[in-house]
């Protein structure tokens, strides 16, 4: 259900043509903005897109309480506009609060303001193929104070961000074996901003080395597989997907994930989700049994990669005959677009 909160309109609108709709770049006319005081949501308005007035004192800048979200909603081939799965990242979204000591934002703020903020702003979602409205929602303390403790008030909001086909080039992975993500115990499960903050050594690292992201292993052996960048992965063996478990709490709970696994599984493939060691992969790929990786994430859905580096081992994946995760990524989009059936519910009207 869309909500009905208060709103202020621009004078304007800022929407032209010939616009940078590369990802993450324009954002349209209007935000939903929440402010949590005093143990519960007070204020929910939509106004326009504006910087935000803080001072310096702002706990999150300090202490890093700050959890986000990444969805995306497109216009399907009858015209309408919908959302992909948005209640699984609501779900996650209240689970990475948790984790960070923050209250939960409820569903008619995160959903059904959601929906009411697009349906406002649905002319800066783009008609072409593959293109579509990135949504963020976040949440992040505002205490003004000095001090380690939870912050007692927060700001929820939410921004949308036109953009055009997110073509991830085939990517070079290099498989990190000094730098740890996350561990047992600590908050790589929860889409907070420090795991991404702790995450560019690693990378510019990689690509110092010619490499476009690292495949992060587990902090004590560097042997388990974790995940990419923002993306969980997968390896296609000849009769099977292999895909780490979550059982660690190590690995964020990809919605694209999930959705890949239930679709590979209607494509007949056996899926295996369990813990998956470097060592085992590379026997796999030098048996001939390992024939293509990927990654699975809201921003490019399906990523191939072309090469899995580790140590002295270049692992070669020929990424144009790459069957399973070509369709895969057919299927997903079919499913999106509505040329699919929605079998499982994913598609939410706005
Ligand atoms: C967001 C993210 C993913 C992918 O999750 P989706 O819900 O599929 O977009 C995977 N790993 C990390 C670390 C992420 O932040």
């Amino acid at each position: 259900m869309s909500a009905n909160f208060p709103v202020t309109k621009i004078a304007e609108s800022r929407l032209r043509e010939g616009m940078d709709i590369s990802f993450g770049k324009t954002f349209t006319d209007h935000m939903l903005v929440a402010d949590y005081a005093n143990g519960q949501w007070g204020k929910v308005e939509i106004i326009p897109y504006q910087p935000i007035p803080f001072y310096p004192a702002l706990m999150a800048l300090h202490y890093g309480q700050e959890i986000f979200e990444g969805i995306k909603a497109y216009i399907n081939k009858n015209g309408e506009t919908v959302i992909f799965r948005p209640d699984r990242n609501f779900k996650r979204f209240n689970e990475s609060a948790a984790r960070m000591e923050m209250p939960e934002v409820p569903e008619e703020i995160f959903l059904g303001g959601m929906k009411q903020l697009i349906a406002l702003d649905k002319d800066w979602i783009p008609q072409k193929d593959n293109h579509s409205l990135y949504i963020r929602p976040f949440m992040f303390a505002t205490d003004e104070y000095l001090g380690v403790r939870p912050s007692l008030t927060y700001k929820f909001i939410i921004i949308l961000s036109p953009s055009g086909p997110y073509f991830a080039k085939p990517a070079r992975i290099l498989v990190e074996d000094h730098y740890t993500r996350a561990a047992p115990g600590g908050v790589g499960r929860a889409k907070n901003a420090g795991n991404y903050g702790g995450s560019l050594k690693a990378a510019a690292d990689a690509q110092k080395k010619g490499f476009d992201q690292v495949l992060w292993t587990d902090p004590f052996e560097h042997k388990w597989l974790q995940e990419v960048g923002a993306m969980n992965v997968m390896f296609v063996y000849k009769d099977k997907v292999v895909t780490p478990s979550l059982d660690e709490g190590t690995v964020l709970e990809g919605v694209t994930r999930d959705s890949a696994i239930v679709v590979l599984r209607e494509m007949g493939k056996s899926v295996e989700e369990r813990p998956v060691n470097i060592d085992e992969l590379v026997q796999e790929y030098k048996n001939g049994n390992l024939t293509e990786a990927f990654g699975t994430g809201t921003a490019a859905v399906v990523s191939m990669i072309q090469q899995l580096s580790y140590r002295d081992m270049d692992m070669e994946f020929d990424v144009a005959n790459a069957p399973v995760a070509a369709e895969l990524a057919q299927r997903l989009a079919a499913i999106r677009t509505g040329e699919a059936e929605d079998a499982h519910g994913w598609i939410f009207r706005v």
